[in-house]
């Protein structure tokens, strides 16, 4: 016990000692739980909540640490759309939609070329945002909305557009523009 106080002093390392007892004395005092730290007794602790009890939504919530989700994925949820013109936006926007493009990867057809403009891969964004037809339709739409000045031009991530352009539109009217953009996707996709 006190080769265990003086290691911690010394080294204030709880995992350098660890390795010092499993050195000295082997693993079986560690298999029959008799090591004890500091005169504490070794104790389950659940650390992924605040008082240390384990809850099903505490777990829940830890298998999410450290992840990501890409931008606007909340706010799909926040629009007017059809539940299912919004469950389309967000496999689009996590890049999950079965494009030409994508099915040849995988060994599924041969020809990639958009059917729309047979002018170049048929990739999501190009489906989106890039192909002609897509963005005649994108030209009339805001055109009617009187929204000229966000017209994408260029190839661009339709996704960043969308997170740029409706930072163009007023606070009010965001929902219904996010709406009728997911509306727009959805019919020409
Ligand atoms: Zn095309």
């Amino acid at each position: 016990m006190f080769l265990v106080y003086f290691l911690q002093e010394v080294f204030s390392s709880s995992h350098l000692i660890f390795l010092i007892i499993i050195k000295r004395f082997g693993f079986k005092p560690i298999l029959t739980g008799k090591i004890v730290l500091l005169g504490v007794t070794d104790s389950v602790i659940w650390r992924w909540s605040a008082d240390h009890k384990y809850s099903a939504a505490s777990a829940y919530g830890a298998m999410f640490i450290g992840s990501t989700s890409p931008l606007g994925a909340k706010l799909i949820w926040e629009t007017r759309a059809p539940p299912k013109v919004r469950f389309f936006f967000w496999l689009a926007l996590h890049r999950r939609c079965w494009t030409a493009n994508r099915r040849m990867r995988h060994g599924l057809q041969d020809n990639d070329t958009c059917i729309m403009c047979l002018q170049a891969s048929e990739t999501l964004d190009h489906i989106l945002l890039g192909c002609v037809l897509s963005r005649q339709v994108w030209d009339m739409l805001l055109s009617k909305l009187g929204l000229t000045t966000v017209v994408a031009h260029g190839d661009v991530d339709p996704f960043l557009w969308w997170t740029w352009a409706r930072r163009r539109v007023s606070r009010g009217s965001r929902k219904g523009f996010d709406s009728l953009l997911m509306l727009c996707t959805t019919m020409i996709s």
